[in-house]
């Protein structure tokens, strides 16, 4: 689907009172192909892919985030790490 397509499809979906899913199409249009942080390449065609790769959309700025499992955990353990740090202050 190119992106006239994929408007064309997004527009049909409005009329047909389907907004959200309308807006998820759309955003998914902009999904990138590549790991954020590391720049991985993503097949979205690859279904194993797809179920281990991690996706943040962010509705507001209409952005779709993507994560390799790998960046995926690096990012869950420094928050857990963080979180440890503060608790750890807070213990004091
Ligand atoms: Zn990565």
């Amino acid at each position: 689907m190119n992106r006239e397509q994929r408007r064309a499809a997004a527009k049909q979906m409005k009329k047909d009172g389907n907004e959200e899913l309308a807006e998820k199409v759309v955003l998914f249009g902009k999904l990138e192909d590549e790991c954020l942080v590391c720049a991985k390449p993503f097949d979205k065609k690859d279904k194993e892919m797809v179920m281990s790769w991690s996706v943040v959309v962010r509705e507001k700025e209409e952005k779709v985030n993507l994560y390799c499992p790998e960046c995926w955990n690096g990012a869950i353990e420094m928050l857990q790490q963080a979180k440890e740090e503060i608790l750890g202050l807070e213990e004091e």
